[in-house]
């Protein structure tokens, strides 16, 4: 991206790909840039490629229809890890999956480690030399690279995964060769990654128990007979469930920073371009992917710009206490949702490339931060809880006195 004299935004790319984008080469920010995709028409492709390409290829995110709150719910996750993942709630058919699939078009790239127990350059300046393990601090020491830069993945969780493909397990080849090793599980490849879990209500209860704490902590220690190994799990979680198919644990509730409610498209001409799209899509998808190309790229290079700012975006004092307000007025008991309100809204100012979050960045992300944190069981649970309270007041007051 580069910033010209008027404040605006373009894409740096200037390659010969025919796009509405030299039509409209301007763009302000991630959310101007979802709401111009959306609204664009589309030209369905004439010819269709051969088969079997589908797969491969994921849809572009910005060419699904409507939407826009899941987008940006998504797009804010990949700015800030902070923000506490996000949960996708709807029924069937109404894109969760695929807007997560092609998330992969967007990905950011962060420092990797190049060691087995994933030691990086801010372990050691966060924690200090200990932080890291023996070579790692040897080759710190030398100056030389403890992380390579690579590309976010995505990782997904599949529904049938059992405790030891999550946490990792003993590595059967390595018995072959009377070794003992531990397998790296999917919680450790996740780390620094999105983790994808699909139906996330349905998912096994140990699972879900190995999947909190490894979110909780970052990191999780595997022990299996004698061997014992701590692995790093600090992942972004997206989680999409549909409420009829059963309901997600208070627990795991509480875990999932933003949740969007994804409802169906309802105007018909929305329903129709989305039609289109997907159609076009199956029968050619480098076409469909081609004419999102540009666009696509430039919300990539937004996002990486956005997380570059990132640091530097502060949070007013005045603000701090509007977003304050909010929670208590909604008395939410959960300090994650304020952590996610405010995490949300500098990732949202980061995103307009501002260096402090205004009150209009809390509107926005407020409802997606906000909402499905009120528990019934626990309001009764406090009224309850009061009324004998008021109880224990009465009979101190009337036995023993003021
Ligand atoms: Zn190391």
């Amino acid at each position: 991206m580069n910033e010209n004299d008027t404040g605006e935004l373009k894409p740096t790319s200037q390659s010969g790909q025919a796009s509405h984008l030299e039509q409209a080469p301007t763009v302000r920010s991630l959310s101007e840039l979802i709401d111009r995709v959306t609204g664009r028409g589309f030209q369905p492709p004439q010819t269709a490629e051969p088969a079997g390409l589908a797969e491969t290829l994921p849809f572009p995110f910005l060419a699904l229809v409507g939407q826009r709150e899941m987008k940006l719910a998504l797009m804010l996750a990949l700015i800030n890890p902070a923000v506490g993942g996000v949960l996708l709630i709807g029924p069937r058919g109404t894109g969760k999956t695929t807007a997560v699939r092609s998330l992969v078009d967007l990905l950011p790239s962060v420092p990797r480690s190049l060691c087995y127990y994933g030691c990086l350059p801010e372990d050691v300046e966060h924690g200090g030399i200990d932080a890291v393990c023996p070579d790692c601090a040897r080759k710190y020491a030398l100056g030389e690279p403890l992380a390579k830069n690579d590309p976010v993945r995505l990782v997904e969780l599949p529904l049938n995964a059992c405790l030891d493909d999550v946490i990792g397990s003993l590595d059967e080849r390595a018995v072959l060769h009377d070794r003992m090793r531990l397998r790296r599980g999917l919680l450790n490849q996740a780390d620094r990654n999105l983790l994808y879990v699909d139906e996330v209500n349905l998912l096994d209860e140990e699972v879900v128990d190995a999947l909190l704490d490894a979110a909780a902590q970052g990191s999780y220690t595997v022990r299996r007979g004698p061997l014992a190994a701590s692995y790093w799990s600090r992942f972004v979680l997206i989680g999409s469930m549909n409420p009829e198919e059963g309901h997600l644990r208070p627990q795991i509730m509480d875990r999932f920073g933003l949740r969007v409610v994804v409802h169906g498209l309802e105007a018909a001409e929305e329903r129709l371009e989305a039609y289109r799209r997907v159609q076009a899509f199956g029968m050619s998808p480098r076409r469909v992917v081609a004419d999102y190309f540009l666009e696509t790229q430039l919300a990539r290079d937004e996002i990486q710009a956005a997380r570059e700012i990132l640091p530097n975006v502060s949070l007013p004092e005045d603000v701090a206490h509007l977003g304050l307000g909010l929670t208590s007025r909604l008395k939410l008991d959960s300090l994650r949702a304020e952590i996610t309100l405010f995490e949300a809204a500098r990732a949202y100012a980061a995103a307009d490339a501002r260096d402090a979050v205004h009150p209009s960045d809390l509107q926005v992300v407020a409802p997606m931060a906000l909402r499905l944190r009120r528990s019934e069981y626990i309001k009764e649970y406090f009224n309850h809880q009061q009324a004998e309270e008021n109880e224990l007041a009465a009979a101190l007051q009337e036995i023993i006195g003021p």
